[in-house]
């Protein structure tokens, strides 16, 4: 891929960050007819979803499936030999596909001639940046218009200072350096939980703990109760309501101190120790204070129904633009950003951002959750429909997996959509789409669902509200 070796001093559309917002909004930018500058320290586009984050730690969970598929296989006749691990085949087959995928975005930065810039950008005013190139060289440019698309990163355990390669973030996981006896996950959120399972199949024996009450907090219980049962018997322990309140590196590894809510505390040894605590905006170091740009209290951007901050000619997407902080949120804004940029009429409202929990199973959701049907109490009616009576996932091996649906009580309107199960992040799409086309359960049960699918579960949870 071509880069601009100089540094451009003016654009029409300059685009800060490359990840799954700062891209796609580069390509929509170009298609309405704008001349486009995208700004990025990598030297491919792909931000952390491609370089760090999603494609990578996805590559990995097809690697643990596949462990898992083969160990789990005897019990339908058919036995492997443990599986061989080789690392370093492991390690390069998941930069191949990264190399892919941010070669074929680089691609296509060129085919629709986009001015790359490898650098660091911030602002000295609200219509001019300071580039620092990546070769040393910096400069200054100006712009009409800019879509500040630079994402998040992890953040660190507060006041424990641990800063040693036994103590990692999720992008050090994905690096792969090796698989540690015992690794501790702190945090069963998202990424604890999808790379504490690439671990654990790997052969770490891993320990997760979380301080609230329940994994994944947010999601339905009896979703992560189907989870957690497997979870269970993967990994070594799961300690709830607990925190880690000390870290210290030893030569043999890592002493962690950890607290439960009745103020025991124990200290244990690990191998590594995985934080994966959260994810914070990406807003400092910009030098948003020199522009008229809005922060709110948790450094999120403010942003209106376009994407446009305070300051009218600058708008801001993704994962600086609040929560969730999911590519495919990304994606939807930045499409209404190049629109609004180029003077279309657009807004970002969508009825339903499915989430997913790429885990064995996978769980995912989308619109109203039944918790929080309870806590706005809202009057739904909810269909659980448990796997095991479906034909496809015995046919599968499996017998664990549950579809809910959870409806409108007096309109029958679909309000939330829940899947635990394998493929359960492709299936969310039908309830994603239900949502937005403001489906009622009748749409469900009339639609005919391919046999044998999983997707079969939909109908029938569907079903079943008619039955009741
Ligand atoms: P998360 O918010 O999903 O989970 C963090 C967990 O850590 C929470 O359960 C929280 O209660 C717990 N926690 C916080 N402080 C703790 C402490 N001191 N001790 C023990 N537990 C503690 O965050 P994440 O897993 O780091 O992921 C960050 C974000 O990245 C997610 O919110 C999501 O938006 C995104 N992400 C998405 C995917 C996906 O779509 N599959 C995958 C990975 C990350």
């Amino acid at each position: 891929m071509s880069q601009k070796e100089s540094i451009p001093t003016s654009a029409q559309l300059v685009v800060v960050g490359a990840g799954p917002g700062g891209y796609a909004a580069a390509f929509k930018a170009v298609e309405l007819g704008l001349d486009v500058t995208l700004i990025d320290p990598e030297a491919k586009p792909g931000g952390v979803c491609l370089h760090r984050g999603c494609i990578p730690s996805k590559a990995l969970l097809h690697v643990a499936k596949l462990v898992a598929e083969a160990e789990e296989s005897t019990a339908i006749g058919v036995t492997f030999s443990k599986p061989k691990i080789d690392l370093q085949r492991v390690r390069e087959w998941k930069d191949e596909v990264i190399g892919k995928l941010t070669g074929g975005l680089g691609s296509k930065v060129d085919k629709q001639k986009i001015t790359y810039v490898q650098g660091m950008a911030t602002f000295k005013d609200a219509d001019t940046l300071e580039i620092k190139h990546v070769d040393g060289k910096s400069g200054e440019m100006t712009f009409e218009k800019a879509i500040i698309a630079t994402g998040s990163r992890p953040i660190m355990l507060p006041d424990i200072e641990a800063d040693s390669p036994k103590v990692i973030d999720s992008s050090g996981a994905l690096e792969l350096d090796d698989v540690p006896t015992s690794l501790l996950v702190v945090g069963g959120g998202y990424i604890g939980l999808e790379l504490g399972s690439v671990y654990a199949a790997l052969g770490s024996k891993v320990s997760v703990v979380e301080m609230t009450d329940g994994l994944l907090p947010g999601c339905d219980r009896d979703l992560v109760s189907v989870l957690k049962r497997r979870l269970a018997k993967k990994f070594e322990s799961i300690m709830l309501n607990t925190r880690v309140t000390d870290v210290k590196v030893q030569k043999n590894g890592v002493m962690v101190t950890l607290e439960g809510n009745k103020d025991e505390s124990f200290k244990k040894l690990f191998s590594k120790v995985l934080v994966a605590v959260g994810r914070k905006p990406n807003t400092e170091s910009l030098g948003l204070e020199n522009t008229g740009v809005k922060l709110d209290e948790k450094g999120f951007v403010e942003v209106n129904g376009q994407m446009r901050t305070a300051e009218t000619n600058i708008y801001a997407i993704g994962d600086i633009a609040g929560e969730p902080m999911l590519a495919h949120k990304a994606y939807g804004e930045a499409n209404v950003a190049a629109e609004a940029v180029a003077g279309r009429k657009a807004v970002f409202d969508p009825r339903a951002i499915p989430a997913v929990v790429f885990t064995d199973p996978e769980i995912a959701w989308c619109g109203l959750t039944e918790t929080d049907a309870r806590e706005k109490k809202i009057k739904v009616k909810t269909a659980k429909l448990p796997w095991r009576g479906n034909g496809r996932t015995l046919t599968l091996g499996r017998d664990d997996g549950m579809t809910k649906l959870i409806v409108d009580e007096e309109t029958d309107r679909v309000l939330g959509v829940a899947i635990a199960g394998p493929g359960a992040g492709e299936l969310i799409a039908e309830g994603v789409l239900a949502l937005e086309m403001a489906a009622v359960s009748e749409d469900l049960r009339k639609s005919i669902h391919p046999h044998p699918t999983l997707s079969e579960t939909i109908y029938d949870a569907a079903e079943s509200l008619f039955k009741a």
